[in-house]
């Protein structure tokens, strides 16, 4: 409780006595001037790089941006001297569930200022609003709805097993205010169809898996905006390599937007051979204890064949890779996304892992970044809301800015070494961000 009431004063910018102690100068406010002097932009827009520039940013916005001799400090701006740092556009992860609230800083500090919840509940719409009021400090929030699927109602899955129940599925979940519709395995041919038309009435983009019962082919003529994860191609379409240039094409001419999600397979084999390991990341003190619980609970020893299920990873694995490759190559969208919390997964950090692993199926640090900055920014403009504006450093765009030491596109890791993230204008130092999330770490008492 006392967590959920400083991180709504944290927001505010007014640290509230027994929150975060910052002696100086706490987090800017998103109304006052902040300037980076002398930094190298790295826009996203195309791959370079704009030396020695002034960036401004007023009321969460850029507000202007040039050549430092050029760019005029307003009067009373906090500045920020950059020289040789490197400003990007703050990061991605279109695949997330939010299993926890406090998880939201741990994305901060990792610099991802967007998320995409793939599996919501009233509660993500109750945080998505609390956070674009800038009530919660977090990442920008989307989300699709609860899970459909077909068979029994449980947990928070709906059911979906006739097209009159899929319809109105559908038309409730936009009426709750779903970003869009989430879909999972056992949808059955024709009850999706009638979902995804349905959804393109509402004007709600389909995302997840490619259901089993359909395949990857009937997903791509029914032009599902959105398939994550790559191993949906391994696992509903053919484990066959040579279909993979046919996919490629099938999925650009759907216009379909794919999440590879490298480091999930790469993960779910690590929590079967070396699960202390993993807990054993400097990353697990941010975890409360039940998303820890639930990762032991969930490890996959516990409930499937282990050397079944560790051959089938291991094969997909190159396979994903080859997939990424192919798509990347045919020009479709590919956006970053990672199932983090879900087991192995940390918040913020599978981020940069994931990017590596892109930079490891053959796509070039530029390439990779863009699945994290442009490239889910098209994706929320074609499907949710043309007026979004995020994802590059340009005048005019919300200011979601990492402050790194190095240059992403020579090195794709520097991307997780922000020395500062600006979140929709706030600036929050990495000493700022390491303070709450120590605060986080000592709320759970361990
Ligand atoms: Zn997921």
């Amino acid at each position: 409780m006392l967590l959920g009431v400083c991180f709504l004063f944290l927001s505010l910018a007014v640290p509230l006595p027994g929150c975060v102690h910052d002696s100086g100068s706490g987090p800017a406010r998103s109304d006052e001037a902040v300037a980076f002097i002398g930094v190298n932009v790295v826009p996203m827009d195309s791959e370079r790089v704009l030396a020695d520039q002034t960036v401004v940013v007023r009321d969460g916005l850029i507000s202007a941006m040039g050549p430092s001799s050029a760019i005029t400090v307003p009067a009373g701006a906090q500045r920020i001297e950059a020289k040789g740092r490197y400003l990007m556009p703050g990061l991605s992860d279109f695949h997330i569930h939010l299993h926890s609230d406090e998880q939201l800083v741990s994305y901060l500090a990792h610099g991802v200022t967007t998320v995409f919840e793939l599996n919501g509940t009233p509660r993500h719409l109750t945080l998505r609003e609390q956070i674009a009021k800038r009530q919660v400090l977090g990442p920008r929030l989307y989300t699709s709805s609860p899970l459909m699927d077909g068979g029994p109602e449980g947990g928070t899955v709906v059911s979906v097993n006739s097209p009159e129940q899929a319809r109105q599925a559908v038309v409730r979940q936009k009426r709750a205010g779903y970003d869009a519709i989430k879909v999972y395995d056992n949808v059955p041919p024709g009850v999706y169809e009638q979902l995804v038309a349905t959804a393109r009435e509402q004007k709600l983009p389909v995302m997840g898996h490619a259901p089993r019962t359909v395949g990857v082919d009937a997903v791509l003529r029914a032009r599902q905006a959105f398939i994550s994860h790559g191993i949906e191609y391994f696992l509903a379409g053919s484990r066959d390599e040579s279909r993979i240039p046919g996919f490629a094409l099938g999925t650009k001419a759907a216009g379909t937007t794919v999440v590879p999600d490298l480091s999930h397979v790469h993960t779910s084999l690590k929590m079967m051979e070396d699960l202390e390991g993993v807990f054993s990341d400097p990353e697990a003190r941010y975890l409360s204890p039940k998303v820890m619980s639930d990762w032991r609970y969930s490890n996959p020893t516990r409930r499937v064949d282990v050397r079944q299920f560790s051959e089938r990873q291991r094969a997909a694995y190159p396979y994903v890779q080859h997939l990424t490759l192919s798509l990347q190559r045919a020009g479709v969208r590919l956006v970053l996304g990672t199932n983090a919390s879900d087991a192995g997964l940390f918040p913020g950090k599978t981020v940069h892992l994931e990017l590596a692993e892109l930079v490891r199926a053959g796509l070039s640090p530029y390439e990779a970044l863009a699945t994290s900055t442009r490239n889910p920014a098209a994706f929320i403009e074609e499907h949710v809301d043309p007026a979004a504006r995020f994802g590059t450093v340009a005048v005019g765009q919300h200011a979601d800015l990492l402050l790194l030491p190095g240059n992403p596109l020579e090195d794709v890791g520097q991307a997780g070494q922000s020395l500062g993230v600006m979140v929709r204008g706030q600036w929050l130092t990495r000493e700022q961000l390491q303070r709450m999330r120590d605060k986080v770490a000592e709320s759970f008492n361990r």
